[in-house]
């Protein structure tokens, strides 16, 4: 029988990047939810402390750090300040990312550098930066956040796609290094979810609203909550023979023939 003890993360540290909105903070308050004190990552100092002061408020540890997770040295100062406010660090969830529409022909090398070095590279140099903490600790939970674009091409995401499917190979790579270690590495790959990403892309891609809704059996978009439930069972001890995977939380969206 499955108890909530499965699931408790009480005395638990989550560091999530781009924990300050969207997706990220879905994560975040599931996580909190579930007992787990917080490090909320991003570079906007307002919406990290937002974020840290509303996750206070269901009784856990949460601080703001603000980091951009693409610059190494950021990185590894992120990994210190987790450990010297907090104590530990249990769970990593990769999800700061950012999109750049413009078709192949049309994306310039420092687009699509970018793009690769928010959605990718940030992703290796904090899972990079922790390990040697979750290793020393016994274990630790590792949640990477792929996309629809993990599995799909699309004509207007040519660097975008690149780090989506390159962030599922990568969370298996972790997955097979760091089992030795007691580590997990798992990708979530999130439908279409309202935030302020994909309010960009429904300014820009006519008629998005509409297909999304055809394409998805559960016939909406998602939102940020549709993401505590996950990041709880991928972070907690519920998920300790998970590891490797990319699970699609998209209302059916990729099954949809
Ligand atoms: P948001 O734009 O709402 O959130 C993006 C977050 O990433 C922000 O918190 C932002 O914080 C942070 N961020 C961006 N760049 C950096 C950086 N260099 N350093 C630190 N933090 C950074 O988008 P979503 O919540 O929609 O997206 C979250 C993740 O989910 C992304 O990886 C995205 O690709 C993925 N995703 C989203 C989908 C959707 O439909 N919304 C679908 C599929 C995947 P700040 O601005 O403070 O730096």
């Amino acid at each position: 029988m499955i108890t909530s003890e499965r699931f408790d993360l009480t005395g638990k540290v989550a560091i999530v990047t781009g924990g300050n909105g969207g997706i990220g903070l879905g994560m975040a308050r599931g996580l909190a939810e579930a007992g787990a004190d917080i490090a909320v990552v991003g570079r906007n100092e307002t919406k990290c402390l937002a974020a840290a002061n509303e996750l206070k408020t269901r009784g856990v540890k949460a601080i703001s750090i603000v980091a951009d997770v693409t610059d190494k040295p950021a990185v590894t100062e992120m990994t210190r300040q987790t450990l010297r406010e907090l104590g530990r660090i249990d769970i990593l969830v990769n999800n700061a990312g950012i999109n750049i529409r413009k078709p192949p022909h049309a994306l310039d090398i420092d687009e699509w550098d970018s793009v690769i070095r928010t959605n990718l590279t940030s992703a290796f140099l904090c899972s990079q930066s922790v390990y040697p903490t979750m290793k020393a600790m016994g274990g630790g939970k590792i949640i990477n956040i792929g996309s629809m674009m993990s599995i799909f091409g699309a004509s207007f995401t040519p660097a975008y796609a690149a780090s989506k499917g390159g962030i599922v190979q990568f969370t298996r790579s972790c997955a097979c290094a760091w089992a030795a270690d007691n580590i997990q590495a798992n990708a979530v790959l999130p439908g279409w979810i309202d935030t302020d990403l994909t309010k960009r892309a429904r300014e820009q891609i006519d008629g998005l609203h509409e297909r999304v809704l055809a394409r998805t059996p559960a016939a909406r978009w998602g939102a940020s909550s549709d993401f505590a439930g996950i990041a709880v069972f991928l972070a907690s001890r519920a998920s300790d023979f998970v590891t490797g995977t990319a699970i699609p939380v998209d209302g059916g969206f990729s099954i949809m023939g």
